[in-house]
């Protein structure tokens, strides 16, 4: 997932779900509505070296499209230097790309593991084979972006807090209770273990126009960005 936060300009990862009967929909515009003119995906103070950074992490992520994002990951079962090793690059892309959170389904890797950062000041957590263990009645509705859909934001509905249980990279368990974006970041990812994309979890008007801003992106910022499917 990608978030408002560092830059402030929301290099947001969503999840868009690219079925090919969902292209009539993008044919329907609704004019002036949506915010394209705040939510392009390219922060605009990014520096060169970071933009290059960013734009090498960005086209290793499988975007909309891709069948590993809708593929259902499976649990790990070795704990090796081997899973270590794809928790730092996942970690390192993650921060490379600017983004808060990623799960291994958008690299192509169908291992339950995610990794996120929440807030800058936070270590990058990684979670393998996560299970919500509770989700709270209590809802939110925030912006989400994901780094598997370029240009899309949506306002997506979730449990304010949630428990889950998940192991570390080396196999140690965790327990640990999320609110704020942290809890939004961990039910993204899980979402994408499950081959779930935010699109998924918005009305049918919020995935047209998240289609659409899609297009655009793709069209403008980033031609050949990432072999994605489309
Ligand atoms: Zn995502």
């Amino acid at each position: 997932m990608a978030s408002e936060e560092h830059t402030g300009t929301a290099e947001e990862s969503i999840e868009l779900p690219t079925p090919v009967s969902e292209e009539d929909d993008v044919e329907v515009t609704h004019p002036g509505t949506d915010g394209h003119d705040h939510d392009e995906s390219e922060p605009e103070e990014l520096d060169a070296e970071t933009r290059a950074r960013r734009d090498a992490a960005l086209a290793q992520v499988r975007k909309l499209g891709d069948p590993a994002l809708r593929a259902t990951a499976l649990p790990v079962e070795r704990f090796d230097e081997e899973l270590a090793a794809e928790v730092r690059r996942m970690g390192e892309l993650m921060g490379d790309a600017l983004g808060i959170g990623l799960a291994a389904t958008q690299l192509g890797v169908l291992h339950r593991v995610l990794v996120y950062k929440a807030y800058v000041d936070d270590p990058v957590t990684a979670l393998v084979n996560p299970q919500l263990e509770w989700a709270s009645d209590e809802l939110e509705a925030a912006m989400e972006g994901c780094l598997s859909l370029p240009g899309v934001h949506v306002e997506v509905e979730r449990p304010a807090r949630v428990r889950v249980r998940a192991r570390d990279e080396s196999g140690a368990e965790l327990e640990l209770e999320a609110e704020g974006l942290e809890a939004r970041v961990i039910q993204h990812e899980i979402d994408h273990l499950d081959g779930t994309l935010i699109l998924d979890r918005v009305s049918r008007e919020q995935r047209k126009e998240a289609m659409r801003a899609m297009r655009e992106a793709n069209l403008e910022g980033h031609p050949q960005a990432a072999g994605d499917g489309a």
